[in-house]
């Protein structure tokens, strides 16, 4: 999966924002390139448990995972891995010095980042 670098700049500046509390998103992509964040209405920015409305979420088949940040290393948690699981097939923890992306198992993948 690729991302463009003017939507993951976009996603570390929100996410910044948002510290120390966590941001969440989600991820919309074209032909496997990640284009957009959807903030989802509803969506609580909190330590440790942020949380989207998932009824709020539409149903948008250029919809492919999810992106939020935790405020320490980029290691998803037992709830991080239950949402992964139901919202798609990649999903990014942005730390707070790293970013990682993950399949919906929490098994980590690469993600490119172009122009
Ligand atoms: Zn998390």
């Amino acid at each position: 999966m690729k991302i463009k670098k003017e939507t993951l700049d976009f996603i570390v500046e929100a996410c910044r924002n948002t510290y120390p509390n966590e941001f969440i998103g989600l991820l919309r992509a074209k032909n496997n390139v990640i284009t957009e964040v959807l903030v989802i209405p509803g969506s609580t920015f909190e330590q440790s448990r942020s949380t989207l409305k998932e009824y709020m979420v539409p149903l948008d088949p250029t919809i492919v995972g999810s992106i939020h940040s935790h405020p320490g290393p980029p290691i998803p948690s037992k709830a991080d891995l239950n949402f992964f699981a139901r919202h798609g097939k990649i999903h990014i923890i942005v730390g707070i010095n790293e970013i990682r992306a993950f399949d919906r198992h929490g098994n980590q993948v690469p993600l490119e980042i172009i122009k």
